[in-house]
């Protein structure tokens, strides 16, 4: 990857650093952030000056269209420090790629390549001390754009803000999880547009999520709108079910987050030599193999946990729980994926990229 430079990167860097205030042993996730950030505005047709100031808030007109339209789109991603003190990104393009497929869904204009690059590998660099060493410490960078111009009328906003704000992550062993196969509320439908990471694809999800957790269930599995039988994603993670010895996960779609996980899990599987079957799976097809002894593992997959393994699901009010396996393909995948991410072992298919 061959990244220009751009020459006018303006950097005002933060008069002292927070860094001594932080515990780090005791992060919760998303709750703290970097001395800095990164802010291009995009203004008369063009993304102007990009800067990087110390994080800060920001002073918007309440009228601005994000907050009554929700133009706003979003990535995730993580750095990683290795033993020998380098910083590590996990396939940036990919995010790089989604933010502005993003974007032109929702009629935001797209970012230009050299300024992320630049803007983002500045940043981590001059907040390089927040990445801390051993595994399961990371660096979660939260990229965004929103609709910033003021004026209430329904239409897509001239002028927008591309912020990167990073946070100190700590290991995260979630821990199992309890999920409910949705069968009345849908996250997103066709030709609209759950494929990209979008703010209101989120907001929608709260409040079903919200009576799932009161039944007991911590996600939800996610359906097709039009029929609810087919199964999509796990809450905001992309989804796979492993019946017999083979890896199941449907296909992307307009309906379906490409996650940067998910493309790894499979390429990963198919290299440790696991059958991987990218098709429509119903909830059928899941209670049948469930019924049969066949259904071994489910797992959701997601930069946040890279995967979270499911204990049970319920549908319909029936929960079924999975069985307890001493070797899962879930932690196989898991551990090879951070293997690559922390720099830990090869990298055969070149998704490392060094700050
Ligand atoms: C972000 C996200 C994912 C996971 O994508 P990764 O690139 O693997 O982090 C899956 N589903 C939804 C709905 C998401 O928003």
């Amino acid at each position: 990857m061959s990244k220009d430079t751009i020459s006018e990167l303006k950097i005002e860097k933060t008069a002292k650093s927070k860094i001594g205030e932080v515990d780090f042993e005791n992060l919760k996730f998303g709750s703290v952030f970097t001395d800095h950030m990164f802010v291009c505005d995009y203004k008369d047709g063009a993304w102007q000056t990009p800067e990087i100031v110390a994080y800060q808030p920001l002073t918007l007109d309440p009228s601005a269209r994000v907050f009554h339209y929700g133009q706003a789109v979003f990535e995730g991603m993580k750095a990683y420090r290795d033993e020998d003190d380098q910083i590590w990104l996990f396939r940036p393009d990919e995010n790089f790629h989604r933010i502005n497929k993003s974007s032109a869904r929702l009629a935001i204009p797209e970012f230009p390549e050299n300024y992320f690059y630049e803007g983002l590998t500045t940043l981590l660099k001059l907040d390089s001390a927040w990445i801390r060493k051993g595994e399961g410490n990371s660096l979660y960078i939260r990229p965004f754009v929103i609709a910033t111009e003021s004026g209430v009328m329904a239409s897509p906003s001239s002028e927008y803000k591309f912020i990167i704000i990073c946070s100190p992550a700590q290991s995260y062993y979630g821990g199992k999880v309890k999920v409910k196969i949705a069968d009345h509320y849908s996250r997103a439908a066709s030709g609209g547009f759950g494929f990209a990471k979008a703010a209101g694809n989120y907001a929608g999800q709260f409040y079903p999520t919200r009576l799932a957790n009161e039944e007991g269930y911590q996600q939800v599995i996610w359906t097709d709108a039009n029929t609810h039988e087919y199964l999509e994603e796990a809450g905001t993670m992309n989804v796979f079910f492993r019946i017999g010895d083979k890896l199941i996960t449907c296909p992307t779609s307009d309906r379906i987050l490409d996650g940067v996980t998910r493309k790894s899990v499979i390429a990963i599987a198919e290299k440790l030599g696991i059958t991987v079957e990218v098709r429509p799976i119903k909830v059928s097809e899941l209670l049948e193999a469930s019924k049969n002894g066949m259904l071994k593992e489910i797992f959701g997959s997601g930069t946040a946990a890279v995967i979270t393994e499911i204990s049970s699901f319920g549908y319909k009010g029936q929960d079924t729980d999975l069985p307890v396996l001493e070797d899962s393909y879930a932690s196989k995948i898991k551990k090879s994926i951070i293997g690559i991410q922390y720099n830990k072992s090869e990298d055969p298919f070149g998704w490392r990229y060094k700050v």
